[in-house]
């Protein structure tokens, strides 16, 4: 059965080169909903990346699946009033590496210069290293300088675009978390590696037909000392986005577990180094005293509240979101806040619990603003 579903992972990465027709009108997503950031609610509803799992899709896995559960996807968010969504990363999930949930696995397996046939000496070594107790093995062996290989950043944010049709981001995993996960037998050294991987990804932001580039970094906060190494990777990045541009910061999620430990407040130089328009940020699950951080963050970037809670099934009631929302924006202070959203992608929570926590959430949004 995995031997199956590898081989149908495989098909999704061997995708067709989109039709020009397709791209154009994916480059006009882009341009329709520009207005998104001009027009409608002063606080925006967004999700992070990761949706559930689809039953179907992993039951019958084709590009024709994959872009039919996008469909579903991006259809909820939006039938439920999230003013941007995004496209579940639905086609990065690859059942044979369910921990990571492609948040990893799809960008090593593309970038050249990593062999990710990973040998037993290889996993005793990255285990020496002890760079990822939660990982046994290394997603990858970096053997040679990194290359493009077959990442085509454009072609995935493309499809995504097209099934969306209008307002959508796009997602990106940080090259430092990425770094993290690989030995490195050609660099020999953490930051040579992580901005080396930052460059080839840059490469390839700056035409992405999308709303919004978001970066997801769910490792540094539990290594702040690594802070300033992940700063310039990420910002390597945003320099080329020519849209909005997001960051994403979490503690872990594994299946209701914090991974990392730490707190917000010794990273508030690293926040305020970024190069973003907006953060999206985990709150929901944090003890109050993080919110403290708020009111220290540059008013040049915008914050991004997560007011639901991925790490447990309880629905939130939009009064409680609401009342969340408020104790942020009373810590932030006026007109800071610009976005709400889940803590983290729902990868891990069953459809049925995910689509009430989205409803929830534009619910909340809106009784706090007071609209509709
Ligand atoms: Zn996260």
């Amino acid at each position: 059965m995995v031997k199956i579903l590898r081989s149908a992972a495989f098909a999704w990465r061997e995708l067709p080169v989109l039709p020009s027709r397709l791209r154009v009108r994916a480059l006009k997503c882009r341009d329709m909903s520009s207005h998104l950031f001009s027009e409608g609610p002063s606080i925006k509803t967004t999700t992070v990346g990761s949706y559930s799992q689809i039953d179907w899709l992993y039951a019958l896995p084709s590009e024709q699946t994959v872009q039919d559960a996008m469909r579903v996807v991006i259809g909820l968010q939006r039938d439920a009033g999230i003013d941007l969504p995004t496209d579940g990363e639905l086609y990065r999930y690859d059942i044979s590496h369910p921990d990571t949930n492609g948040m990893i696995e799809y960008f090593i397996s593309r970038i050249g210069g990593i062999n990710t046939k990973i040998g037993i000496s290889d996993a005793k070594a990255f285990s020496q290293k002890n760079e990822m107790s939660f990982r046994r093995k290394p997603a990858g062996v970096v053997t040679e300088a990194l290359s493009e290989g077959s990442l085509d950043l454009f072609e995935s944010c493309t499809r995504s675009s097209q099934v969306a049709g209008g307002p959508m981001k796009f997602t990106l995993t940080s090259p430092y978390m990425l770094a993290r996960t690989l030995l490195d037998n050609h660099y020999g050294n953490l930051e040579a590696l992580t901005l080396a991987i930052a460059d080839v990804m840059a490469e390839q932001v700056s035409e992405l037909p999308c709303t919004c580039v978001q970066i997801d970094e769910a490792n540094v906060p539990g290594s702040p000392e690594n802070a300033p190494l992940a700063a310039e990777a990420i910002n390597r990045i945003l320099d080329k986005v020519k849209v909005e541009k997001a960051v994403h910061f979490c503690f872990g999620n594994y299946g209701g577990q914090t991974i990392q430990s730490g707190k917000w407040k010794p990273l508030l130089d690293f926040l305020n180094s970024l190069h973003a328009d907006h953060l999206v940020m985990e709150f929901a699950h944090r003890p109050d005293g993080d919110l403290d951080v708020l009111k220290e963050i540059d008013t040049k970037i915008k914050l991004g509240i997560g007011v639901v809670d991925i790490k447990v099934n309880h629905i939130e009631s939009p009064e409680e979101i609401a009342r969340r929302i408020e104790k942020a924006d009373s810590k932030a202070g006026p007109d800071r806040v610009g976005w709400v959203h889940p803590d983290c992608g729902f990868w891990m929570l069953k459809r049925s619990i995910a689509e009430r926590k989205i409803e929830s959430l534009v619910k909340g949004r809106d009784l706090f603003l007071g609209i509709r």
